[in-house]
């Protein structure tokens, strides 16, 4: 109708005034990443708690109140009661959360000292080329420099591991990243944290060592070194029910809930408004820990058991309802998830896992969770779906678990019927090949710096 009723040359005088109209209009639009309205891609948080054990939070149904805070956060968030993670250990489980790829794939492994190839896409070097400020703060050991998992990051801060005093290292490390975050604010951004807290020695400071424990009169001490209480109480085969395995996992789970106190702590500074209705938070773990499950206290790293794979993953964004996921997910499934969150392509054919989120929508399949161990004596791979798993081992012998009726993986049925389980056999024997056939050119294994060397015998990786 405006068209009818101004003549050309009405017509020519509005002309300034519609550019002047698109500039304001563009500017509110700038605006809007900004100030308001919150927009759910603007900043993205990446937790990861080293050796936290799922089945150790009390939203996980725990029988200790280790999580208030984190059990908070997992009513707010997509709440993934079953995620796996693809090794059992820092660097490579590190190495395929940020990359998406399979251990096998991109071979960054700490016994054979081969860190994380250039070649391989990061997620925070796909947000940074999509115009994120990219920061870690991270806890030394795996994930020193050295490892090469610092790619993408423009502030990679590592704070080496020193348990002295101990949990010091935790608060540190979330004081520089609020600092940071508080200077990036208003940009678009990632962030992400990691700590060694609950992971051996198992040493929490007061009221934390007695907080599930207040009875217990010895004979171990209330801090549990690696070297010397752990090696001595490994000398024989542990289970979970003796009193200084007891008192081992109540220390652990004193560390847990520090933990959560200062993690809680943080993400109430993250509930700020203005920031907090433009935050992703991803909380997630590397690797479970064993507690006398399977003969082990204070180890991982050596076998292919639940206890070590299943991790806790919560996915919290902005306008996206809480909710429970019971279905199958990985490790490998969190970067694309994330892109598609920030809303950059996440189908991208570099990528083994996927989108946990197609349409907005969770898995309503189990997803196929396999893992890998690639040890200097041999290399484990673990086929797991919910009803069971396979487990490979070297010199082509197998282990096969009914988690319906044995959750805690105590029962190898394979020696009894190994014909039965042949259709097993050759789904794992796939995945195996297939990651060997990727296409990959992994990184030359690498002389270890002594400061490195020094941070790995701490955590009780070397000898
Ligand atoms: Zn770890």
């Amino acid at each position: 109708m405006a068209e009818n009723t101004i003549s050309g040359n009405a017509r020519g005088l509005w002309r300034p005034l519609g550019v002047a109209v698109a500039i304001v209009v563009g500017l509110i639009v700038a605006g809007h990443w900004l100030w308001s309205p919150p927009d759910a891609r603007n900043k993205i948080i990446l937790i990861s708690i080293d050796t936290l054990r799922a089945d150790h939070l009390s939203y996980m149904d725990y029988a200790r109140p280790t999580s208030p805070n984190i059990d908070r956060l997992a009513a707010e968030s997509l709440d993934f009661r079953q995620a796996f993670c693809q090794a059992p250990s820092t660097l490579p489980s590190h190495a395929s959360l940020f990359t998406s790829l399979y251990p096998s794939v991109h071979k960054a492994e700490i016994s054979t000292a081969r860190p994380l190839a250039d070649d391989f896409v990061t997620l925070a070097e796909v947000l940074r080329e999509n115009g994120f400020r990219t920061a870690a703060f991270v806890e030394g050991g795996q994930l020193e420099t050295v490892w090469n998992l610092d790619q993408g990051f423009e502030v990679y801060d590592v704070t080496p591991f020193d348990k002295t005093p101990p949990g010091d290292d935790l608060v540190g490390i979330l004081t520089k990243a609020r600092s940071w975050i508080a200077e990036h604010r208003d940009e678009r951004f990632f962030c992400f944290v990691h700590s060694y807290v609950v992971h051996t020695p198992y040493a929490p400071r007061s009221p934390y060592d007695r907080m599930f424990d207040e009875g217990y009169t010895g004979p171990l001490p209330w801090v549990i070194t690696e070297d010397d209480v752990l090696e001595k109480l490994n000398e024989q085969t542990r289970w979970a029910h003796e009193p200084d395995v007891r008192h081992v996992i109540s220390l652990y789970d004193g560390e847990v809930s520090y933990m959560d106190e200062h993690v809680g702590a943080f993400l109430d500074y993250l509930r700020a408004p203005g920031l907090w209705d433009e935050l992703i938070v991803v909380f997630t773990s590397d690797h479970g820990e064993e507690f006398g499950d399977h003969g082990w206290v204070g180890k991982h790293a050596h076998s292919l058991y639940d206890e070590l794979l299943r991790v806790p993953l919560l996915i919290r964004a902005p306008n996206m309802a809480s909710q429970r996921i019971d279905t199958q997910v990985r490790l490998v499934d969190v970067a694309p998830t994330v892109l598609g969150l920030a809303g950059i392509d996440a189908d991208d054919a570099r990528f083994q896992g996927r989108n946990l989120l197609t349409d907005g929508r969770p898995p309503a399949v189990d997803l196929p969770v396999y893992a890998e161990q690639d040890y200097e004596w041999g290399f484990w791979a673990a086929l797991r779906w919910p009803e069971a798993k396979i487990i490979a081992e070297p010199g082509e012998q197998y282990k096969l678990l009914d988690l319906r009726n044995d959750p805690g993986e105590m029962q190898d049925l394979y020696p009894t019927q190994p014909d039965a389980y042949a259709e097993w056999v050759q789904q794992i024997q796939r995945w195996i090949t297939r990651n060997r056939e990727h296409p990959t050119r992994p990184a030359a294994p690498i002389e270890l710096p002594p400061d490195v060397k020094e941070q790995l015998r701490a955590l009780g990786y070397l000898k």
